[in-house]
């Protein structure tokens, strides 16, 4: 393998020795894959005093460079896209064709922060439009906040670091991250990569430790001007609340839906539910976790699906085919098994799967008979597991979809258009694929969630709004000629 597998604190452009390190497992077989500091909090306060003498410079640092920076370190990691997928396949355990998809998704993501240094535009106010506005001209200015807090989840190391750090540095700010505990190499060699494409001294800083400690530190500081973090909503509900007056852009966790409609190409809604069910073992915050099927064509859905499902081959994360490889670590595998066993108990159908299998692998499984009270449907699964319930009227279903406390991402697999924008207008959530999974994003759409998933949007353009503050500039001309 050509991962450098030990890496040291990355504070003010230089790399810095820790007092502690802690080892990083490959969560499929508990080989450890390589270590990381355990920073402590005077090590992430050399961070944010770092970040914070380079404040300036980030600000003053022209669009057009932060376009070339971000652009070089685009194309420097499409250039080692095999050793940043090895990276994140090994310390997430994710399967080695998802992680090439995620970096190549993640240099997706930095080119198009690149290309919103350009677009980091204000906007003419029409002053004199007010009665008391006369002979006065306005525009806006789009001003870096600051030092940005960037807290990242396990389960898109790579890309997710990119969509906080990219905008961050498009609009003029600068950047504390501290990726997850399970996942930090690729957090550390981003930062490399982003030092080799000329980002300057300060400007992105990574410590890594434990969310409790270095987390909470971080996210209290005084010198940060704001938060985003990419994580569970238990987390992001403390995040908020310690937070004070900063802003604070929340992506959280979901139970995401699907509706089958009587008319849907089974085909389609096959194939999409296979993936949104599955991938990543469904360790994806757009994870397709409820199926609503029209009852009319319910059961021959599930029988193909569940054939479907049979297919999937369990294996190493860098077994070339494999489809399904394990979660994050055996207590989650633990969890996700007792809550499939608790649906069973309550009366619930267990078509296919459910079992442990290894360290950390559950086999994929289809849920039938489900209550909406029951935690398989009611919360986060976070595991490779899909409810399939039928309903009568798309007012049944919709009424279904919205039985959540979350609202990320949801979709309807329908013929009829009607059908499907009615459905798109009355769900609550941040954004519908029609005849799609909720589970389909690419890296520039609007994305994040209402209720308990989330506050805020990412995708580079609306992440740039949040990382960015208006100011208002207005000129009295009153005493210029008439
Ligand atoms: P998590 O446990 O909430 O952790 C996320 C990050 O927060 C990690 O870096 C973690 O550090 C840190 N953290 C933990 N406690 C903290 C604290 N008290 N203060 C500050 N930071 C703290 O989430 P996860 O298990 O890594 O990721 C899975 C979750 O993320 C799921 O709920 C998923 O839906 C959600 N997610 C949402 C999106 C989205 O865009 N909406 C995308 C991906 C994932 P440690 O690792 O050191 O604990």
């Amino acid at each position: 393998m050509n991962m450098k597998t030990e890496y040291d604190l990355f504070i003010d452009g230089r790399w810095v020795q820790p007092a502690r390190r802690f080892d990083v497992c490959m969560p499929y077989d508990g080989t450890v894959v390589g270590t990381a500091p355990k920073a402590t909090r005077a090590e992430v306060e050399q961070a944010i005093q770092a970040a914070k003498r380079a404040a300036p410079a980030a600000a003053r640092l022209s669009s057009y460079k932060r376009y070339e920076i971000l652009l070089k370190t685009a194309t420097l990691m499409q250039q080692r896209q095999e050793d940043f997928a090895r990276a994140v396949a090994s310390e997430s355990g994710k399967p080695i064709k998802e992680a090439r998809g995620e970096v190549s998704r993640a240099a997706q993501t930095l080119i198009f922060s690149a290309e919103e240094a350009k677009r980091n535009v204000g906007e003419m106010v029409p002053i004199d439009a007010h009665p008391g506005g006369a002979d006065r001209l306005g525009f806006t200015l789009r001003m870096p906040r600051g030092v940005i807090a960037a807290v990242t989840p396990f389960n898109f190391p790579l890309n997710l670091s990119c969509h906080k750090i990219g905008p961050a540095i498009a609009g003029g700010n600068t950047v504390v991250h501290k990726p997850a505990s399970a996942t930090p190499i690729s957090g550390y060699m981003l930062a490399e990569l982003f030092a080799e494409a000329g980002l300057p001294a300060g400007f992105l800083n990574t410590v890594t430790g434990s969310g409790g400690e270095v987390g909470d530190f971080l996210v209290a500081h005084p010198d940060v001007a704001m938060v985003t973090f990419t994580g569970s909503a238990e987390i992001g509900k403390h995040i908020r609340a310690i937070a004070g007056m900063k802003p604070v852009t929340l992506e959280l966790g979901a139970n995401c839906a699907v509706i089958v409609d009587e008319d849907a190409d089974l085909d389609l809604a096959l194939g999409r539910c296979a993936v949104g069910g599955f991938a990543h073992s469904g360790q994806v915050c757009i994870h397709l976790q409820r199926i609503y099927a029209n009852r009319k064509i319910a059961a021959d859905f599930t029988d193909a699906l569940k054939a479907r499902v049979a297919g999937f081959k369990i294996g190493h994360p860098l077994d070339e085919t494999a489809d399904i490889t394990s979660l994050i670590d055996e207590p989650n595998a633990a969890r996700v098994a007792d809550w499939i066993a608790e649906a069973v108990c309550g009366g619930a159908r267990l078509l296919i799967g459910g079992e442990r299998a290894g360290r950390a692998t559950v086999k994929p499984a289809i849920l039938a008979d489900t209550r909406p009270d029951m935690k398989v449907v009611a919360e986060e699964v976070f595991g490779p597991l899909v409810c399939v319930d039928t309903y009568v009227s798309l007012e049944q279903a919709v009424e279904m979809v919205n039985h959540s406390k979350f609202g990320l991402q949801a979709g309807i697999i329908s013929r009829d258009i009607h059908r499907a924008l009615w459905a798109a207008q009355h769900i609550e959530c941040g954004g519908v694929m029609i005849n799609d999974v909720p589970m389909f994003r690419v890296d520039q759409m609007p994305y994040g969630g209402v209720k308990d998933s989330g506050v805020g949007r990412e995708g580079p353009k609306y992440a740039l709004q949040e990382m960015t503050e208006t100011k208002v500039v207005v000129i009295n001309l009153a005493g210029g000629p008439k």
